[in-house]
């Protein structure tokens, strides 16, 4: 089937990723964290991700591309050599030969020079706030070929499930369902879906907790016109992906906060495949579908706006109004 391999080979990579991930988490010291340029954090858990997944994309696909959220700069300061030796062996739990040179090399591959036909998209770590503070966060990889989306893999460590559950791996590639695979147990892999409500005034939407990143104001204006009572379900992260693909919530609103920001398409490749795959629909705030022919970001859109399908246009006329 096209695509089953490297759809096989991105699951282990965001396996080993999210493990390594939440192992991180636990134990992060203050001194793993630093701040970028932009002002936002990146943890020594970031980089072990962005390494490790493309070290295992070069193993198995020498010839493909990877536009990825970080590179090596930071870490080539003589003062963050420590963080470096961290990194390194962190990465060596997977690739036991692995050097700090091989580190760099790697993050770096996550910055080509020019476009390709086919290429990977990662954020190794999304939700970067969310991880440091303990809530959800996700390791996110998705393949583009001619502008779709082929394959995309979510892993999301903390996410819970039924009864005591917790942590999850999400999937799809070209014409496959969506699937959820337990992260941390055996329990077996499940087909996932959208979940439509009989009526909109009780479906559940979800957004960033971070108002910066999505317009709080305007989204609790659009519940309104759309007579929405539940309050919104904030979570860090491409886990709103997966919280509509599986019917946590049936809406997800990324509304712009700014005139100038444009959407990173690594924050979005892997859910949007995963709700699609999950029978619901994805747009901008305008209805426009997400060009993903334009390099590093949504150049042609603004916002996101997720669903369940059937509400779709309802939604994004809402959207429209309050806009
Ligand atoms: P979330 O966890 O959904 O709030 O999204 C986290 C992502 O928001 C990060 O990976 C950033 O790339 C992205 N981000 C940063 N600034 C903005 C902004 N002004 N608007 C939308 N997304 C942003
Ligand atoms: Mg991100």
């Amino acid at each position: 089937m096209p695509y089953q391999q490297e759809y096989n080979v991105a699951l282990q990579a965001v396996a080993h990723a999210s493990k390594l991930c939440s192992q991180i988490q636990d134990q992060l010291l203050d001194t793993e964290t630093l701040v970028k340029s932009d002002q936002s954090p990146v943890t020594i858990a970031d980089f072990v991700s962005q390494a490790l997944i493309i070290a295992t994309l070069q193993e198995h696909f020498p010839d493909d591309a990877v536009i990825g959220e970080e590179d090596s700069s930071d870490l080539k300061h003589p003062h963050n050599a420590p963080l470096l030796e961290t990194i390194t062996q962190w990465v060596q739990k997977v690739h036991p030969h692995a050097t700090s040179d091989d580190i760099l090399r790697w993050l770096d591959l996550g910055r080509p020079t020019h476009a390709h036909q086919r290429f990977w998209t990662l954020d190794p770590i999304d939700g970067t706030k969310g991880f440091l503070a303990g809530r959800q966060y996700a390791v996110a990889l998705a393949l583009l070929h001619e502008g779709e989306i082929v394959v995309g893999v979510l892993g999301c460590p903390n996410l819970p499930g039924e009864g005591d559950q917790r942590g999850f791996l999400f999937g799809t590639f070209q014409g496959q369902p969506a699937r959820q695979i337990p992260l941390h147990t055996d329990s077996p892999t499940t087909t996932i879906t959208v979940h439509a409500p009989k009526a909109l005034s009780q479906t559940r939407f979800c957004e960033s907790v971070e108002s910066g990143h999505s317009n709080h104001d305007h989204s609790a204006q659009i519940a309104s016109r759309l007579g929405i009572t539940a309050p919104p379900y904030r979570i860090d992260s491409q886990c709103k992906y997966s919280a509509v693909s599986r019917g946590d919530a049936s809406i997800y609103l990324r509304l712009p906060t700014r005139k100038d920001y444009r959407e990173k398409i690594w924050d979005h490749a892997a859910g949007v495949a995963l709700v699609k795959a999950a029978g619901g629909r994805v747009t901008d705030v305008d209805g426009a579908p997400l060009d993903f022919t334009c390099g590093h970001t949504l150049e042609n859109n603004r916002g996101v706006i997720a669903t369940c399908g059937p509400i779709h246009d309802e939604v994004i006329s809402a959207v429209q109004d309050v806009l």
